[in-house]
């Protein structure tokens, strides 16, 4: 199967026959609360006829995303409440997220910003608010790194993305920028030598972090586009979110790292997914995934080792879930300590942080 645009309704995704005619009326009401985009690389890489296929699964709507959990939250890792302007995230002192875009290329249903990204959400910042994003960090000269992500920035057109790089060039605290991203993947055609240029900037590093979950993501054209990334000279992190009938499988994570460290991808980040609503039949348990993680370890090269990353419910900041900050309780509950040294019952039992 393939397709000319990317499909965005559900009408769209059955007539493709993606989505089985008896469960259009469901699907139509997740879409209705959260957006849906499957671009045609991806069309062309699920299996319609596997219920399970990891790709699929990831990106076509599922009732199964109308339960929402106490412990479920709009805002999971607390964005909102370390905004001191719009578009920026300051949770660290010496790095910013800059979220310019709050859309995306693809909508994942598992995405922990699912109740900002799409054509419903926060949108794009306008340049007044991109004016005080830009001064807010030109103000702080302990803001070392600037993480553009959103929403994903790689949908900026190129012209749009060197302004910013150049506004950012003439910072010069800044010194690194970081660009998170699920293009190369999901739509490879996009990363051509414009797109290349403009994100890189005079006197600053470019990181591109790469969000991929499963190892046939990496088709020849996606491998062709990180190429591209990684020969104009801009060095290329991993994200991958652990997702249970995805990714959580030892066999299955040994060769997504793997994949990566031969794309010239160091791995980085592996998140534990978060408390977004309507994910529970992503989630693991933290034991579980701590099992995974340790399964890893002899079999795969220190090069493919990933770190293991809970973001704390609340904004209280990312932890290694596999460190002895993250000790198990005696009620499958988990004693979660910050980088400020405060301690956090983890899943929280009240919906509260
Ligand atoms: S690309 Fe990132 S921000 Fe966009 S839907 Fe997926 S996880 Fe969310």
């Amino acid at each position: 199967m393939t397709a000319a645009r990317s499909l965005t309704t559900v009408a769209e995704l059955v007539d493709a026959g993606l989505i089985a005619e008896t469960k259009r009326a469901e699907t139509a009401a997740v879409a209705e609360r959260y957006a849906v985009a499957v671009t045609p690389s991806l069309v062309s890489l699920m299996d319609a006829t596997d219920p399970l296929d990891p790709i699929a699964r990831q990106f076509l709507p599922d009732a199964a995303e109308l339960v929402t959990l106490p412990e479920e939250r709009a805002d999971p890792i607390g964005d909102l409440a370390h905004s001191p302007v719009e578009g920026i995230v300051h949770r660290y002192p010496d790095r910013v997220l800059l979220k310019a875009v709050h859309v995306c290329p693809v909508y994942c249903r598992f995405c922990f910003r699912r109740e900002m990204v799409g054509p419903e959400g926060l949108g794009t910042l306008s340049a007044k608010a991109l004016d005080a994003a830009i001064a807010y960090i030109a103000e702080r000269p302990e803001i070392w790194e600037v993480i553009l992500t959103g929403g994903d920035p790689l949908v900026l057109s190129p012209r749009r993305l060197q302004a910013i790089m150049e506004r950012l060039a003439a910072i010069p605290h800044v010194k690194i920028v970081r660009f998170h991203t699920r293009v190369p993947v999901v739509d490879p055609a996009r990363i051509d030598a414009a797109l290349v240029a403009a994100l890189k900037a005079s006197g600053k590093t470019t990181y591109v972090a790469l969000h991929a979950n499963h190892p046939r993501e990496f088709t020849p054209e996606a491998r062709a586009a990180i190429a591209r990334i990684v020969e104009s000279g801009l060095v290329m992190i991993s994200q991958t979110v652990l997702l249970k009938g995805i990714n959580d499988d030892a066999d299955v994570l040994a060769d997504l790292m793997r994949t990566f460290v031969e794309n010239r991808i160091k791995p980085y980040y592996l998140h534990h997914p978060d408390l977004a609503p309507g994910t529970s039949h992503f989630r693991l348990t933290l034991a579980e995934g701590r099992t995974l993680v340790e399964s890893l370890r002899g079999r795969v090269s220190g090069l493919c080792q990933p770190t293991y990353i809970l973001d704390i419910p609340g904004g209280h900041g990312k932890v290694r879930a596999d460190s002895r900050a993250v000790e198990e309780a005696d009620n499958g509950c988990f004693r979660v300590r910050d980088f400020r040294g405060t301690t956090h019952v983890y899943p929280p039992e009240d919906g509260q942080a």
